[in-house]
């Protein structure tokens, strides 16, 4: 069996409704047989054997402030995606990776001085899609790496830690499907840090701003984490 088309949040997620978060309670691997388990009260487990990976609650309307202005969307879609691999990329990672032929390529970067990371994306028909739209899972993906990305910018951190961010929980919101082929901005920004914590938004929309999904991401900092994307 090959890597897993997406990550394990998305896995779990996808098998809830509405606005979901997800706890990561430990890293999984790829290519490691995932187990799923649903209560009646849509708590979604995820196992590999005995051990807890993650879990997914319905949760209520996520409210953040997403900063898709024009101005920012135009520098986006000036820019386009990026191409050329560079030296914040994860060569293995399904979401970021510009070297994955199978992968979604989005590699964020700083968009002028706004404190945004952002790049265009335009989902491939080779992705799991369902009646031309792209399944659930995917966006998971695609709003995962942002976020990562967006925590690594030094402005947005607690000052001398320099460390990998590790995601530890990610809130979902799914407003509008996502069709194969569509032209699309991904972005991601800092929400708030602590000495050991940073909190990111990430948003895709479309090229007239309107917010097709969004997340609130929470990643711990430190020196030992596993590179991300690994
Ligand atoms: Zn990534």
């Amino acid at each position: 069996m090959g890597p897993a088309p997406h990550n394990a949040a998305g896995k779990g997620a996808s098998h809830a409704e509405g606005t979901v978060k997800v706890e990561l309670r430990r890293p999984a691997l790829v290519e490691q047989e995932l187990l799923v388990e649903i209560d009646p009260e849509e708590r979604v487990t995820v196992f590999h054997g005995s051990d807890v990976i993650m879990e997914a609650t319905p949760d209520t309307e996520l409210s953040i402030e997403i900063p898709a202005s024009d101005d920012v969307i135009e520098q986006i879609f000036a820019r386009g995606p990026v191409t050329a691999a560079r030296h914040q990329d994860r060569p293995h990672c399904f979401g970021c990776s510009v070297e994955r032929e199978d992968g979604l390529g989005i590699a964020t970067r700083p968009i002028g001085t706004t404190g945004i990371w952002g790049t265009t994306w335009t989902p491939d028909e080779s992705l799991p899609s369902t009646d031309g739209f792209i399944n659930d899972e995917i966006l998971w993906a695609a709003l995962d790496c942002p976020g990562s990305f967006a925590a690594s910018d030094p402005s947005g951190r607690p000052p001398g830690v320099t460390g990998s961010p590790s995601l530890e929980a990610m809130t979902v919101q799914i407003r509008e499907k996502v069709r194969v082929g569509e032209q699309l901005a991904v972005m991601g920004w800092t929400l708030s840090h602590s000495d050991s914590t940073v909190d990111c938004g990430t948003a895709i929309v479309d090229r007239t701003g309107r917010v097709k999904a969004y997340a609130h991401l929470c990643h711990s900092i430190a020196d030992d984490n596993t590179p991300h994307g690994q």
